[in-house]
């Protein structure tokens, strides 16, 4: 069965007026249970992390300002929302939801998670809405708990994943490859161990022909028993951030050839959703949405 990490924490955690990127968490679900894409029941709502889990990935003195809410001024600007009690645990609710999700897909090759994608956020900071980086501390608990030995984060989040690729800079087991803007946030990238960056405007043809020459490739040269798949639709034509020029059809293809390749490769894949900042919400929840049909139609 499909199962999707959402909970209500997800879109609240902002004071009024602030509210509008978290918008998206509640309309997801809303609109594939209204679709009847998915039940109530594809639908699990995670607990939080341990402190021993989130100190695998991330720095003992951040992760206490996090968690103290003592992080500087300065720092919290960075991160782009104010710091309050409610988006932590907002935060390690999502990571738990994305290493229940790799749990999920050991045994239905497939989950979600509504929010997640949290690739901005680096071992010792935050930055760009993140706080911690939930696909890289699932990765690390399935590196510890000896359920995966080689791992494929396939970023393809308009945004370089540049905390994703610090977090895992001396890490051989765990391959980072980001697709992104060249010209994009983050102003200072990091280097994942496959950069693509993609000039302004790019579309739909050169975009996809891009994916489809790397990624085939790129798994039978890393054989990754595991993948975790970032599917940010701020490439869209649409975004106000991405400048990229994708349409929605090429969004779901895009999606649908790396769905393809986990289930012609036998891979369980972990799914989180990542940016989308089209003026229209609509235009951000049909295509996240398209992510989970696409995978509703290949999978169930
Ligand atoms: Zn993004």
């Amino acid at each position: 069965m499909l199962k999707i990490a959402f909970d209500p924490i997800y879109a609240h955690p902002l004071p009024e007026g602030h509210r509008f990127p978290m918008l998206k968490y509640e309309l997801i679900p809303a609109q594939l249970l209204h679709e009847g894409v998915i039940s109530h029941e594809n639908l699990f709502s995670p607990d939080v992390l341990t402190e021993d889990i989130i100190l695998k990935t991330h720095e003992k003195d951040y992760w206490h300002q996090l968690r103290d809410l003592t992080l500087a001024q300065k720092e919290q600007r960075r991160i782009g929302f104010p710091l309050s009690a409610q988006l932590v645990e907002r935060e390690i609710r999502i990571a738990k939801g994305t290493i229940d999700g790799c749990n999920f897909a050991f045994d239905n090759r497939i989950a979600f998670n509504v929010a997640g994608g949290t690739h901005h956020a680096g071992s010792n900071w935050g930055e760009g809405f993140c706080l911690l980086n939930d696909q890289a501390i699932a990765a690390n608990y399935l590196l510890d708990n000896n359920l995966s030995k080689s791992i494929l984060i396939i970023d393809l989040d308009v945004h370089q994943g540049n905390g994703t690729a610090q977090i895992f800079e001396n890490e051989p087991r765990v391959f980072t490859f980001s697709m992104h803007g060249a010209n994009n946030f983050p102003s200072r990238k990091e280097t994942s161990d496959l950069d693509i960056p993609l000039a302004d405007g790019v579309a739909d043809e050169e975009y996809l022909n891009i994916l489809y020459d790397t990624l085939p490739g790129l798994i039978r040269q890393q054989t990754p028993d595991f993948i975790f798949y970032l599917a940010g639709v701020d490439i869209l034509e649409t975004d106000k951030l991405g400048k990229l020029a994708l349409s929605k059809e090429a969004c779901k293809a895009r999606d649908k050839f790396v769905f393809e390749q986990c289930i012609t490769n036998q891979l369980p894949v972990q799914v989180s959703m990542g940016g989308g900042y089209s003026p229209q919400i609509k235009d951000i929840v049909e295509a996240h949405c398209n992510t989970f049909k696409v995978a509703a139609d290949l999978y169930f």
